[in-house]
């Protein structure tokens, strides 16, 4: 490939084509003994010789001290670090309780984790990095590098070193045995395939994907590597002033699910701090990339604790993630109006209008359409297993890179959708999951943004038109005036049904959905609330075809996704996505701009998973917090962008200390007064019952009827027994959330209350149930199983179940249809979505 490469990067002519060429051959050469490399020769050789023994602060009281009130004020600030160490000076003067400025020396040398600073423009262009080293002034704006007068620069940033954090994370046994997930779980994944003839059951990570296993049997990962990710998203900093800094961070996947996105495990990389957006993205990422590079020319030397052992590890770079605008940077397309627009880089081309640059990939031929170069006949909907293809790219490339000058580039960047070779191909191939194969998808911006503005704007007619195509016309268009009104407070109303373990429930979106409607709060919309809320309102047929959509997201969402159900996704949204074109677009010209690359996305989705395993793996979801964390921490509004750094800084050498002293951290959450742990993670919370209560009738025959069904317990019992029990009002489940029960909850007014009493069942803790009938069958017929629509049965329907099979807390959302008796409560049931990863992020409920 190298050899390709230089075929294609050479008779190169534009400067900025010529730039991004420079740092992808900086990279294919980089080690930490060349010019590029600003680390400092200590830390180096740090990293060519790591320690090998466990730090043992047994012996330093007076620093184990200094730690200790170090991280009990992270949160807080220097002056109250002061206070409580001169309150404890006073006390004992003859104590070395070490300053703040002493600790953090401390904690760099102890943890060997640091930061390199390079130069950037004052203006946030760029960095002078890579080729803009040794300029004076910034090549976009002119700005000078220095203060005037001085080797100063104006502006810093800094890119935190990666190999000193792992390494620290190997030097205590326990931590460095998180690593060993992988292996474990690789070996598992390839037992079952083998023991299946090549198939897997589910894909619950991203080792169950196809591109991990074939880099695994081809020898390019071994037992030892490392397997990263990187994650890129903008910040805004203050909610009311436009500022853009754009943080980066590592993801070490080798950790397994329910750690690696968990605040103390997810490594800041860098920050590539404001006002304005950057001009040159590589020139920030090329610090921390290069050490990277280095790292896995040479191999990084690596003690593990856990077997007292030194080995060599390669580090393996398997996905590169970001939301919408933030990966044109990364893969260095053009983004959705190209040619080739498609995120995955598949080669479906689009077409475009008679008078608009833009290209739309719709797969059926529009009526009466000549346009040269667009006029190729319908596409087929299958066929997107095989989707991003890297010789399509590398000749696409080659193509743009020959421009001979800007005119052709613009035409050829079009045509293309490559704006310029993304900075990922200086990177050994061996070494990654390919080009463009290791640019993630994003879930969580197409599920929930784009998917709801493209369809919010078509049901509300507020779509762009042709002048003759008048919304007023469009079937599906019936979200304005009154109906919209009304349906905004049905969403709004909904609230308090649903537990607080669904985090942020949606607002009333007629009122909202132009003031920062939340992904969170479109993702419980659209795959939780719409299917019941928009039924009879959206019209037959586009009312099903929606759901169709419900139904798919709804499986792809999970954090296990079975392969049967993954089938089911597939042709649903295959089959969404061909009725999208028939429904709305139908082969008129004008309406070409219906069919954007969120609904082409669809198409991928499904194949992308048996390739890199469920998508929230990879998804925005975790940078989100993370940056917010950060965002939350700073406390020196003046230069919120330095102080960022250095919060960030601090944040990777506190997870390196705590991983290599592990009593540093926090003691093991006790459980809350009067909890009983009941095992396999389900927690009795209270209140309780103060005396024992006598059953009533229905629930002592329910109990009666359990025992029946359970052999050992059936001689003990007689028909006229009326046992005393003790209520008691929370359940914590294994996966975080906290199932209340009725007893408590019925005594909070509505408005106060967020549900959570309805469970999904699979005690001898027992719990008292009362039932919802089996789902309407019309409903779920008419809604491809969207609406699930039960009549609560109340004190008809008492069961008693083993708490062991409370599965999770859904919410029952009041529902009422004209069919329905005055007297009769029917509930439609929404469940959590992604239910797993936001467990898996460190999620769940408090136990106060
Ligand atoms: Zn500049
Ligand atoms: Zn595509």
């Amino acid at each position: 490939m190298f050899q390709t490469l230089e075929n294609i990067f050479e008779n190169t002519c534009l400067e900025d084509l010529i730039t991004a060429i420079e740092f992808i051959r900086a990279l294919q050469c980089a080690s930490h003994d060349d010019i590029h490399c600003k680390i400092d020769q200590s830390t180096i050789h740090r990293l060519r010789n790591p320690p090998n023994t466990p730090f043992d602060i047994s012996s330093l009281p007076d620093l184990r001290l200094g730690l200790d009130l170090f991280l009990a004020n992270m949160n807080s600030s220097v002056e109250s670090f002061n206070a409580n160490r001169d309150a404890i000076m006073r006390r004992h003067p003859a104590d070395r309780v070490p300053s703040y400025d002493q600790m953090k020396r401390q904690i760099s040398s102890i943890t060997g984790v640091g930061s390199v600073v390079h130069a950037m423009c004052k203006n946030s262009c760029l960095a002078f990095t890579g080729p803009f080293t040794n300029l004076d002034h910034c090549p976009k704006c002119n700005e000078p590098k220095f203060c005037p007068g001085t080797k100063k620069a104006q502006q810093e940033f800094h890119t935190i070193l990666l190999g000193p954090v792992l390494q620290a994370l190997w030097r205590d046994a326990s931590s460095a045995k998180k690593f060993y997930y992988r292996r474990q779980k690789t070996s598992e994944i390839i037992c079952e395939l083998q023991a299946n003839s090549g198939t897997l059951s589910s894909y619950d990570d991203f080792f169950s994907g196809s591109d991990y296993l074939e880099n695994v049997r081809n020898g390019n990962i071994r037992d030892n590597d490392i397997i990263l990710m990187l994650s890129i998203d903008g910040a805004q900093l203050y909610a009311h002033k436009a500022s853009d800094c754009w943080i980066y961070l590592w993801v070490i996947m080798d950790f397994s699910p329910d750690n690696r996105y968990k605040k103390h495990h997810v490594l800041p990389g860098g920050f590539i701090p404001g006002p304005n957006k950057p001009k040159n993205i590589d020139s920030f990422l090329f610090p921390g990339l290069h050490h990277v590079c280095a790292m896995q020319r040479e191999g990084l030397q690596i003690w593990d604790a856990s077997v007292d052992r030194l080995f060599v590890s390669q580090l393996f770079l398997a996905l590169n993630t970001a939301d919408g605008p933030a990966m044109a940077y990364l893969n260095g397309l053009v983004g959705h109006h190209g040619k080739f627009g498609c995120r995955l880089y598949c080669p479906v081309p689009g077409r475009h209008k008679p008078n608009g640059p833009h290209y739309y990939p719709a797969l059926m031929k529009p009526t009466d359409y000549t346009m040269s170069g667009c006029d190729h006949e319908d596409l087929p909907f299958t066929h997107f297993g095989l989707a991003s293809s890297s010789d399509l790219y590398l000749r696409n490339l080659n193509f743009l890179l020959k421009s001979p000058n800007e005119t052709q580039y613009k035409k050829r960047r079009l045509e293309t959708g490559i704006t310029k070779p993304t900075i990922f191909l200086g990177f050994s191939p061996d070494r990654i999951l390919g080009v463009p194969g290791c640019f993630g998808s994003d879930i969580m911006h197409l599920g929930t943004f784009n998917l709801a503005d493209l369809l919010l704007s078509l049901w509300r007619g507020t779509l762009d038109h042709d002048t003759g195509d008048l919304p007023s016309d469009w079937p599906w268009a019936v979200l304005n005036g009154e109906t919209w009104e009304t349906h905004g407070k049905d969403v709004a109303s909904a609230t308090p049904f649903l537990p607080g373990s669904f985090d942020r429930p949606p607002r009333n979106i007629a009122d909202k959905i132009n003031s920062g409607y939340k992904a969170w709060e479109w993702l419980l919309y659209l795959y939780g609330l719409a299917p019941a809320l928009l039924y009879k309102i959206l019209p037959e047929p586009y009312y099903s075809h929606f759901c169709k959509l419900v139904r798919a997201m709804r499986i792809i969402h999970q954090y296990h996704i079975r392969v049967d159900d993954l089938q089911l996704a597939n042709n649903l949204l295959k089959s969404f996505v061909e009725e999208y074109e028939t429904l709305y677009y139908q082969r008129k010209v004008g309406r070409l701009h219906f069919c954007r690359q969120s609904i082409h996305a669809l198409l991928h989705l499904a194949p992308k998973v048996t390739r890199i395993g469920p998508p929230i793996c990879s998804s925005q979801w975790t940078m989100e917090r993370t940056i917010g964390n950060l965002g939350e921490e700073i406390r020196q509004p003046s230069n919120p962008y330095a102080n960022l750094s250095q919060r960030g800084l601090l944040r990777c050498q506190v997870n390196a200390l705590k991983a290599m002293i592990p009593d540093l951290g926090p003691p093991q959450v006790s459980l809350p007064r009067g909890s009983i742990d009941l095992g396999d993670g389900y927690i009795l919370l209270r209140a309780q019952d103060r005396y024992e209560r006598l059953m009533h009738p229905q629930e002592a025959t329910a109990l009666l009827h359990f025992f029946d069904t359970t052999a050992a317990a059936r001689s003990l019992v007689n028909r006229y027994w009326c046992p005393k029990v003790t209520r008691w009002a929370r359940l914590r489940l294994p996966n975080g959330q906290v199932a209340r029960s009725r007893w408590k909850e019925c005594l909070k007014p509505l408005g106060k209350l967020r549900t959570a009493r309805n469970v999904k069942n699979s005690i001898f803790t027992l719990a008292v149930l009362s039932l919802y009938s089996e789902p309407d069958h019309d409903l779920l017929t008419a809604s491809h199983d969207t609406f699930i629509l039960c009549k609560h049965l109340g004190d008809s329907a008492i069961q008693v179940i083993e708490v062991s099979r409370i599965k999770s807390v859904v919410a029952m959302v009041p529902y009422k249809l004209d069919k329905h008796g005055p007297e009769e409560q029917h509930y439609f049931l929404v469940e959590r979505p992604g239910l797993d990863v936001v467990c898996l992020g460190g999620g769940g409920e408090d136990f106060s």
